[in-house]
């Protein structure tokens, strides 16, 4: 057992139970496990794991474990106006998942006098992750009033000898605020709220029935899977082998930490704090972890250690044992934590088949950027153009089309062949981060956070296309050193056959 220090409360010992590794066989095989890894992302810790009682794991991140609060579940408070299953009627769309992705669209939808059924097991709930976005995305779609803290600029740390700011302001979303916005919205719009699970759907010619776990079946004319990476209806045709990013994040309460409030940190690769533990400091130099943080005062700041991308997903004891050596290094104390996220996101893989009968947005539907994890600004940015086709061939000038025809139309207007390029492209991207250790790593985001604003802002924000980001390409290319373009070519030449392939094999 190591030496405690401040930091850690007790001497105990836990279980831990490893969600990551052999993960990537079992999603996209059995619904029940896919279940069961959103359960592990989002919540029920105590319900499977064992904290802080027998067992065998590091004892450096039980201490900091055990300073987690209990969560609560905190809901909104409005009166929803409630689907009547006794009416029979086929609803013209139902959205199926009620976080960012679904609500955005039911909510333009339903703006068009559409009926609209959103179903969710848990309406009310305020979404339990912690967005971070670039203020400009969110600017863009007139939602700045859905940010609850901004920081002028963001810090990148390669090393202990190297940081660069990046002028470009960063914002946490306020989930409480974006939700009831877009939930006021619905509710005065029309929308119905449904609280089940939907188990199955059932096609027929003209419309679709959605059989609930509470045994109500709803019908209605187009079906939304917006059900984030449970991917509970869209149907995918291939092997599913993402990437993964994982993390664990903490919203705490500290003594002191060593962070200028005025500025996040988007990443920070230094390592010194595995100084004193050759084990770790090998296998972090192997598949590297960053901490990313949003200081909100002098006393409290969000903490997460991450792993950017890994194949298999790195282990969370593996990332919580690294997570508290830095803290000790950084001299940051915690004295409670509010909240805690364990983040686990599939990056990359195939796209669902294109087209098919139900739609998709958000995580079901290949959205997350497969070379940052990134994915609400987006999926925000496309509701519209979900939305706009839905109604357009439902209702609007296009009408006409129904069942398969009118899911196909949508699924074009949603993975267009640009993005459909484009998509490659990031996931060339991460299939290179996936084959950099340590150094590799930090020489690339030292080339890459040179660029000019306008490729590095266009590369994260998705705003870059073909042939553009061939253009971002050369330029990361001569902005490397002569290392890393060494690294880059003797790494990326057998992803960069791959996604040529993939590109000539996807035609319009
Ligand atoms: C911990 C964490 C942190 C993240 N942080 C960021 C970030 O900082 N920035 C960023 O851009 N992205 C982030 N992401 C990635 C991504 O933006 C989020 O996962 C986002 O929540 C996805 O939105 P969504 O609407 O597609 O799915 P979700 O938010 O997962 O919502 C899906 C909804 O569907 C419901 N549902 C599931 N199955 C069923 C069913 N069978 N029937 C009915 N309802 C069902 C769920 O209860 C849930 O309410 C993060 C992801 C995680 C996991």
């Amino acid at each position: 057992m190591k030496v405690m220090d401040t930091l850690l409360k007790t001497h105990n010992k836990l279980e831990f139970f490893n969600p990551i590794h052999g993960f990537p066989d079992k999603v996209g095989t059995l619904s029940c496990l896919k279940f069961r890894n959103q359960e592990l992302r989002f919540g029920s810790r105590r319900s499977n794991v064992n904290w802080g009682k027998n067992g065998s794991v590091k004892a450096s991140s039980s201490a900091l474990l055990e300073l987690v609060q209990e969560t609560k579940k905190e809901n909104l408070e409005f009166d929803l106006p409630l689907y009547d299953p006794s009416n029979g009627l086929v609803v013209d769309l139902a959205v199926v998942g009620g976080g960012p992705a679904g609500l955005a669209v039911a909510q333009q939808v339903s703006e068009a006098g559409l009926a609209v059924v959103s179903i969710d097991p848990s309406p009310k709930l305020i979404w339990p992750n912690n967005y971070g976005v670039w203020v400009d995305e969110f600017e863009a779609m007139d939602l700045l009033d859905c940010l609850d803290t901004t920081w002028s600029s963001a810090i990148v740390y390669i090393d202990d000898q190297t940081t660069k700011e990046l002028g470009r302001p960063y914002g946490r979303v306020n989930r409480k605020q974006l939700k009831s916005k877009m939930m006021q919205k619905c509710i005065s719009n029309g929308v119905k709220f449904h609280q089940a699970k939907v188990v199955k759907v059932v096609h027929e010619e003209a419309k679709s029935l959605l059989i609930c776990d509470d045994g109500v079946t709803i019908q209605a004319a187009v079906v939304l899977d917006a059900t984030g990476f449970s991917r509970c209806l869209v149907q995918y045709d291939k092997p599913y082998n993402p990437g993964y990013q994982v993390a664990y994040g903490i919203v705490a309460e500290v003594e002191e930490h060593p962070f200028d409030v005025n500025k996040m940190i988007f990443m920070d690769w230094r390592d010194s704090h595995l100084n004193g533990n050759t084990e770790l400091k090998e296998r972090n130099s192997k598949i590297p972890t960053f901490l990313y943080a949003m200081p909100f005062s002098s006393d409290r700041i969000f903490l997460e250690e991450t792993s950017l991308v890994a194949r298999p997903g790195l282990a969370m004891g593996d990332i919580q044992e690294r997570m508290v050596a830095r803290l000790r290094h950084l001299g940051i104390k915690v004295k409670s934590i509010e909240e805690d996220e364990r983040c686990v996101i599939p990056m990359g893989g195939p796209l669902p088949v294109l087209p098919q009968r139900v739609v998709g947005i958000g995580g079901t539907a290949g959205m997350v950027h497969p070379s940052t994890g990134y994915m609400v600004a987006r999926t925000l940015a496309a509701a519209p153009v979900v939305a706009n086709a839905i109604v357009q061939y439902l209702g609007g000038s296009k009408k006409g089309a129904l069942g398969n025809e009118l899911s196909a139309e949508v699924w074009k207007d949603l993975w267009p062949i640009e993005r459909r390029r484009q998509r490659e492209f990031f996931c060339f991207g991460m299939d290179i981060l996936l084959k950099l250790d340590l150094p590799g790593t930090r020489r690339f985001f030292s080339a890459f956070f040179d660029l000019e604003p306008r490729y590095w802002h266009g590369f994260l924000s998705s705003r870059l296309f073909l042939p553009e980001l061939f253009f971002f390409g050369l330029s990361l290319f001569s902005n490397a050193s002569n290392t890393s373009r060494i690294e880059i070519m003797a790494k990326g030449t057998v992803p960069l056959v791959n996604m040529v392939n993939n590109l000539i094999k996807d035609r319009e």
